[in-house]
C-alpha cells in the first residue's frame, strides 16, 4: 500500500474563530484511524474532538496546546494510506461541532430542522432536532430540559403512560404499596404500647385502586409537562433503520422520524430464568407483584437484592408467609454487613423461611401450586408455594432496538456503553439510564438525561457525580452512599468511622424503634467523608445530606458542628460525625490510648 502525504485542516467548526487547543492526542508514528481523534478544542461554549478524516500515520503535528485556531488552520501533517476513502468519499465527514454533539448549540447549529445526514432511500413523516426513545425517568427528563433549552423535541414512548417503569410499575407503585404495610406494622406493633387496632382488614381492589391514582395522577402530569414544554409525545415501539432515523410502530400502522440527535432511554426489564413456567400466572415478575392479583398464603421470593425484600416487605405485610431464597451467602450483596443485619434479624422473626446460598433448579406447576426445586450444599428438596416472585435481576434493552442500523455498539447484555457526556460510540447518539449501567436507579437515570439533553444543546455538562445513592425502602430500610466500608477495606483505604446506635436516639426510641444505626466514613488523611451508611425508619431520607456532605467535601466537623434540629433521627449524622471528631457527648467513647 502506498501513502501520500495529506495535510489536515480544522473543519467548519460554524462561528467559532481563534479556538484554544487544549489538548493534543496524538503524536508522530501514531497510526490513526477515520474517526480518531487528534486534537481537543475548547471555545466558551463546549469542548470538542476533531477527528481524522483519514486513516494513516501521524508525520507531524502542527499545532501545540494553548494555540488558537480556526476554520482552515492546519493541525497535522498525515502519510495517509492510499486506499482510504477521502473525505469527499467518506461517509464519515470530519466531526464538525454539530456531529460531536455539544461542541455547538445544536439550537443555532441547525434552524430548519433537517436531519444532519439525509437518506434518499428513507422518506420521514417527521424531522426533529431531538428524538428521545423511552419515557422513563431518564427519557422524560432528557426531553423536558432539551426543550427547555430551545431544541424541538419527540419523545416516542410504546406505552400510552409516560412515565417508564418507575412510575408505572416500580419506584412509585412499590413505595405506595410500602407505605400500606408500613401503616399495617406501625398499628399492629403498638398493640404493645397501649394501643390496639385490631386485625387490619384489606380490601384488595380499593387498595389496588389507591396505588393506582397515584400513579395515574404522575403520568398524567407528566403528559401535562410535555405538552406545556410543546414536546411531542408519538405512541408506538421505536427501532433504528439508519443512523438519523427511527421507524415506530403502532397498531400495526409504521412512520419514520429523522433525527439529528437521539437520546436512548429504553430502560430494562426483569430477568426471566429459561425453563420455569413463565406463562403461569403464579409466576410472578415485579410488575405483577405489584399488581396484586390475591394475597397468596405461601409466597416464594427468589432473589434477596433490593426489589425482591422491598416486594416481601409488603405481602409479608398483607399476611403472606414469606420464603426468600438467596442465591449468595448475603442479603443484599454489595452493601456491609452491619448495615443488612437488623433487617436481617426482623425479617428472621417474621418470615417463614430464609434460605442463603441457596439455588432455585427448577419450577414445576401443578393444579396445588408451583412445586419448587432447591438446592443447596446438604442437597436438593422440594416445596410448593401459591405464587413464587422471581426478582433476579433486570436486564438492559439494548438489543431491541436495532442498533445495528444506527452503527451503535451494544454488549452482549445489552447494555450500550457511554462516554461521561452520555455520547454512544455514534457521536450524535446518547444514552442514558438503565440501558447504559449500572446501577439501575432511576435518579442515575434523571441525572444522565439532563447531561446528554444540555451536550446536544451545546453546554459543557458531564455526569461527574460522587456517588450514586442506594436505598432499600424496607422494614428497618436501609441506605448507603460512597464507599462502603468492604469497600474502603478492600481498596486499602485508611478510614475513620463514627457510628451512632439509635438506640440512644431519643427520636428512634419515641418511634417505638431502636435497632437503627448510622455510621459515617472519613478519610483519614484529607479527613473529607467518603461513605455513609443508615439502617433505621427514614434512612432513605436521611442519606441525602450525607450524600451532599460527599460532594461538598465535607469533613466531620462541618458536619458536627452544623446545627440539627432535636429531637430527630437527623442528628445520628452530626453525632456520627461528633464522635470521629472526639466531641461527642450524647455516648460515652472511652479514650484510646495514643502511644
Ligand atoms: P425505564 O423506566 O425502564 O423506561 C424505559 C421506557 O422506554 C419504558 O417506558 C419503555 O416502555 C420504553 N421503551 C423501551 N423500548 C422502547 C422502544 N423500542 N420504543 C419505545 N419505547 C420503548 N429506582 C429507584 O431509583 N428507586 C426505587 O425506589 C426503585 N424502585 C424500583 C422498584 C421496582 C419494582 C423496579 C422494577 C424498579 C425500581 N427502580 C427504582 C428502578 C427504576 O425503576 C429504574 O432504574 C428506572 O425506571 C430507569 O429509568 P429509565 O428511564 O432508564 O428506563
Amino acid at each position: 500500500m502506498s501513502t501520500d502525504t495529506a495535510t489536515i485542516e480544522i473543519p467548519d467548526i460554524g462561528d467559532f474563530t481563534d479556538v484554544d487547543v487544549i489538548e493534543i492526542l496524538v503524536k508522530p508514528g501514531d497510526a490513526v484511524a477515520v474517526e480518531d481523534p487528534l486534537i481537543t478544542l475548547e471555545t466558551d461554549k463546549a469542548t470538542f474532538d476533531v477527528p481524522s478524516p483519514q486513516c494513516g500515520s501521524i508525520k507531524q503535528v502542527l499545532v501545540k496546546v494553548g494555540d488558537k485556531v480556526s476554520q482552515g488552520t492546519p493541525i497535522i501533517t498525515l502519510n495517509a494510506d492510499q486506499k482510504t476513502e477521502t473525505p469527499a468519499e467518506s461517509a464519515t465527514q470530519p466531526k464538525t461541532p454539530e456531529q460531536p454533539a455539544g461542541s455547538k448549540p445544536a439550537a443555532t447549529a441547525t434552524t430548519d430542522h433537517q436531519p444532519a445526514i439525509k437518506d434518499p432511500g428513507i422518506q420521514p413523516s417527521l424531522q426533529t432536532q431531538v428524538l428521545v426513545l423511552g419515557a422513563g425517568p431518564g427519557g422524560y427528563t432528557a426531553a423536558f430540559r432539551a426543550a427547555d433549552l430551545g431544541l424541538k423535541v419527540v419523545l416516542v414512548e410504546r406505552y400510552p403512560n409516560l412515565g417508564g417503569v418507575c412510575l408505572n410499575v416500580g419506584c412509585i407503585p412499590s413505595k405506595a404499596l410500602l407505605h400500606a404495610a408500613h401503616i399495617i406494622n406501625e398499628a399492629a406493633a403498638f398493640a404493645g404500647h397501649g394501643i390496639e387496632f385490631g386485625a387490619p382488614k384489606i380490601d384488595l381492589a380499593k387498595l389496588l385502586a389507591w396505588k393506582n391514582g397515584v400513579t395515574g395522577k404522575l403520568t398524567a402530569g407528566l403528559a401535562q409537562l410535555a405538552k406545556q414544554r410543546k414536546v411531542q409525545v408519538i405512541e408506538g415501539t421505536g427501532h433504528f433503520v439508519s443512523p438519523h432515523h427511527i421507524e415506530v410502530e403502532h397498531e400495526g400502522d409504521q412512520q419514520v422520524i429523522a433525527f439529528e440527535h437521539c437520546i436512548i432511554a429504553a430502560g430494562s426489564q426483569s430477568t426471566r430464568i429459561p425453563g420455569f413456567p413463565n406463562d403461569d400466572p403464579r409466576l410472578m415478575d415485579s410488575t405483577d407483584a405489584l399488581a396484586l392479583a390475591d394475597i397468596p398464603k405461601r409466597l416464594l421470593i427468589v432473589g434477596g437484592g433490593i426489589i425482591g425484600l422491598e416486594i416481601a416487605t409488603v405481602y409479608d405485610a398483607l399476611g403472606s408467609k414469606i420464603t426468600l431464597v438467596e442465591l449468595t451467602r448475603e442479603l443484599i450483596p454489595g452493601c456491609d454487613r452491619d448495615l443488612v443485619r437488623p433487617l436481617e434479624r426482623r425479617i428472621k422473626q417474621r418470615y417463614e423461611q430464609i434460605l442463603l446460598n441457596t439455588k432455585v433448579t427448577g419450577i414445576k406447576p401443578h393444579d396445588k401450586g408451583l412445586e419448587v426445586h432447591l438446592e443447596d450444599a446438604n442437597g436438593t428438596h422440594e416445596d410448593v408455594f401459591d405464587r413464587v416472585l422471581i426478582a433476579v435481576g433486570r436486564n438492559p434493552n439494548g438489543k431491541q432496538i436495532s442498533a445495528d442500523n444506527a452503527g451503535l455498539e451494544v454488549d452482549d447484555r445489552g447494555f450500550i456503553h457511554v462516554d461521561r457526556q452520555q455520547r454512544t460510540n455514534v457521536p450524535h447518539i446518547f444514552a442514558i439510564g438503565d440501558i447504559v449501567g449500572q446501577p439501575m436507579l432511576a435518579h442515575k437515570a434523571t441525572h444522565e438525561g439532563k447531561v446528554a439533553a444540555e451536550v446536544i444543546a451545546g453546554q459543557k455538562s458531564f455526569f461527574d457525580a460522587r456517588t450514586i445513592p442506594s436505598v432499600a425502602y424496607t422494614d428497618p430500610e436501609v441506605a448507603w452512599m460512597g464507599l462502603t466500608e468492604s469497600e474502603a477495606k478492600a481498596q486499602g483505604i485508611e478510614y475513620k468511622k463514627g457510628a451512632f446506635p439509635w438506640a440512644a436516639s431519643g427520636r428512634s426510641l419515641s418511634l417505638g424503634r431502636d435497632e437503627g444505626m448510622t455510621k459515617l466514613l472519613f478519610d483519614k488523611h484529607s479527613k473529607h467523608i467518603i461513605g455513609a451508611g443508615i439502617v433505621g425508619p427514614n434512612a432513605g431520607e436521611l442519606i441525602a445530606e450525607t450524600v451532599l456532605a460527599l460532594e461538598m467535601g465535607a469533613d466531620a466537623s462541618d458536619i458536627g458542628l452544623t446545627i440539627h434540629p432535636h429531637p430527630t433521627l437527623s442528628e445520628t449524622a452530626s453525632l456520627s460525625a461528633e464522635a470521629v471528631a472526639g466531641t461527642i457527648t450524647d455516648l460515652y467513647l472511652p479514650k484510646r490510648k495514643t502511644s
